[in-house]
């Protein structure tokens, strides 16, 4: 049995196999796929799931398959995640960049998340710069950490090249387009999502407060 995100329901599942692999020619290889039913019983829907072998392979791919050995799935489970707290328009399109994230889409990732930072500044008043003297300026208003503000200037180099226009010769590493989705959301965390948790917490104990109080002088 195969363990994925189910691109249809958004649980952790099981995968059970429904058809046998069948054998796809591909460049200098075969595809070999199968369709898995998802074992949630509000589910139950079927994905397909692919491997990649090369021509010569001596192994038995419904057996890799039923082990789950580097098994790409359709449809792809997309990441959307909700940020409470954060002004709306900002919030879906972080939203988002988590979703260009995980279908692959690199530059789409950090072209929204480098949009998302720049209307958090912009949100509190911060209009003046490139991005990274507003980022700076966050952190002198208290907005961001310090480790914060340093991590943004490591990591700027690759969302700058598509910010301005200039399309990078080279392809967005994975890891940088995570780096930069994973600064955005420690942003709306330190700016927006912590502060309003803490006033809860704030709000809630100030009411407790107030009904012992009132318990007492009702006693
Ligand atoms: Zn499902």
């Amino acid at each position: 049995m195969a363990s994925t995100i189910c691109g249809w329901c958004g649980d952790r599942t099981h995968m059970t196999m429904q058809t046998e692999p069948k054998q796809v020619p591909s460049s200098s290889g075969y595809v070999y796929m199968a369709s898995f039913r998802c074992s949630s019983e509000a589910c139950h829907r079927l994905s397909i799931g692919s491997i990649w072998r090369q021509r010569d392979y001596g192994s038995n791919p419904q057996a890799e398959m039923a082990r789950d050995v580097g098994i790409q799935w359709e449809p792809k489970s997309i990441r959307r995640p909700s940020f409470q707290d954060v002004p709306r328009q900002i919030a879906e399109t972080a939203t988002e960049a988590h979703a260009c994230l995980s279908i692959s889409a690199y530059r789409g990732a950090v072209a929204l998340a480098r949009a998302v930072v720049e209307a958090t500044a912009k949100d509190h008043g911060i209009i003046k710069g490139p991005l990274v003297a507003k980022i700076d300026e966050m952190h002198k208003q208290n907005l961001i950490r310090e480790i914060t503000r340093q991590l943004a200037h490591e990591i700027r180099e690759g969302g700058n090249e598509i910010a301005h226009g200039d399309l990078a010769d080279e392809a967005m590493p994975s890891e940088d387009a995570e780096a930069i989705v994973a600064l955005m959301d420690e942003i709306l965390e330190e700016v927006y999502q912590g502060p309003a948790r803490m006033l809860t917490l704030q709000k809630s104990r100030l009411e407790r407060e107030q009904r012992n109080a009132a318990k007492k002088a009702g006693a």
